[in-house]
């Protein structure tokens, strides 16, 4: 029988995804966004005189750009269509949005981009294709990949910056966190996740906890006004002496590392609580029969040493350490949450 139209249509779309990614890539890295923010109504032969770009090419990004719902078009009779930004993209896409993806854009369309072109043979290998996607051997993800210019790093430290700007309140006002008067956010990077922590629980100070090639770039990216219930520590959580808080933070820092490296942090961290502290882990939830969100099983791709877990996997791992499950909250947001106290001694390392 003939095809459904429902099911022709999800196939494509399947199909046309990465497309649909790498116009919003380009037209971001473009300023496209930016410019008719500043300048809407122009035309396509304006904006490509200001992108420094073809005619014909700015047309047909921009065409894509409306059919994706990220541009407007207004025809206009005898004369050639003029363009502006639609609500999604003056939320996302602009450089000066509160809530800007941007900086995770480029992270996506440099990084993740070359690595996801790499896929059959990171399924084959079962392994990430750091070396084969950007020419260098790289035994050590954050040193080698990310932090290995000024501009690696800055741009990774943006990326980061605006997922946690997107996901840091709802992530931050998941649970009460009223008993804590000091938290310790480890792999905490630029600040963004501490800052919307003390915005909605005053009284609370954060220490990030932070490699020192990060610590020392982190003044880029404070806000405007700060008080000082933030601070920075640089080391290495694998190493180093953790600072002493009554709450751990853990955002989005698990799913990258392989079992042993979660253990030798877990174990690190349990060893500085005392019965009472707490460990509040944000990552992103798999279903409990692993069917979604496809989000997390997407990302599981990209093959780092770590892997993507479920709410009762997360657990059972923070249990043996130690740790039992208070609250776990489904944000709806990019990141869900779980607040975790301290009772026992570890147990042991799986
Ligand atoms: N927690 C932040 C968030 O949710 O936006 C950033 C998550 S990012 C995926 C991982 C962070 O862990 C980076 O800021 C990275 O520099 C930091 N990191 C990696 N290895 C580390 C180490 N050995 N010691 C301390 N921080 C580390």
């Amino acid at each position: 029988s003939e095809p459904k139209k429902d099911d022709l249509h999800r196939i494509i779309h399947l199909m046309d995804g990465f497309k649909a990614s790498k116009a919003l890539f380009t037209a971001s890295k473009m300023c496209v966004f930016d410019l008719l923010q500043s300048r809407p109504g122009l035309d396509a032969a304006q904006v490509a005189q200001e992108i420094k770009a073809s005619v014909k090419g700015t047309e047909c990004l921009l065409e894509a750009c409306v059919s994706l719902g990220l541009l407007k078009s207004k025809p206009r009779a005898c004369q050639k269509p003029v363009y502006k930004n639609t609500h999604l993209s003056s939320r996302f896409l602009l450089s000066d949005a509160p809530f800007s993806m941007r900086g995770y854009i480029q992270h996506c369309d440099d990084t993740v981009w070359p690595l996801f072109s790499h896929l059959e043979s990171a399924v084959r290998e079962g392994a990430n294709q750091r070396e084969k996607a950007f020419g260098k051997t790289s035994k050590e993800m954050f040193q080698d990949t990310f932090y290995n210019s000024r501009e690696a790093k800055l741009r990774f430290m943006n990326a980061m910056h605006s997922i946690a700007k997107v996901t840091g309140r709802a992530v931050a006002t998941a649970f009460d966190l009223s008993r804590f008067k000091t938290a310790c956010d480890l792999g905490g990077c630029t600040g963004a996740m501490a800052y919307e922590f003390t915005k909605a629980h005053p009284g609370l100070s954060v220490t990030v906890f932070d490699l020192p090639a990060v610590v020392e770039m982190s003044e880029h990216f404070h806000p405007l006004h700060t008080d000082n219930s933030v601070s920075f520590v640089a080391g290495d959580f694998f190493k180093d002496e953790l600072p002493k808080a009554d709450l751990y933070i853990l955002a989005r820092i698990l799913h990258d590392w392989s079992d042993d490296k979660v253990c030798i942090l877990l174990s690190k961290i349990a060893n500085v609580c005392t019965a009472g502290c707490g460990l509040l882990l944000s990552e992103i939830f798999l279903d409990e029969d692993r069917r979604g969100p496809s989000r997390g099983l997407l990302q599981a791709l990209s093959m780092s040493e770590g892997k993507q877990s479920s709410a009762t996997e997360y657990s059972l791992l923070l249990k043996s350490h130690g740790f039992v499950t208070a609250h776990v909250r489904h944000t709806d947001n990019l990141l869900d949450a779980m607040l975790c106290i301290k009772v026992l001694s570890n147990l042991f390392c799986f």
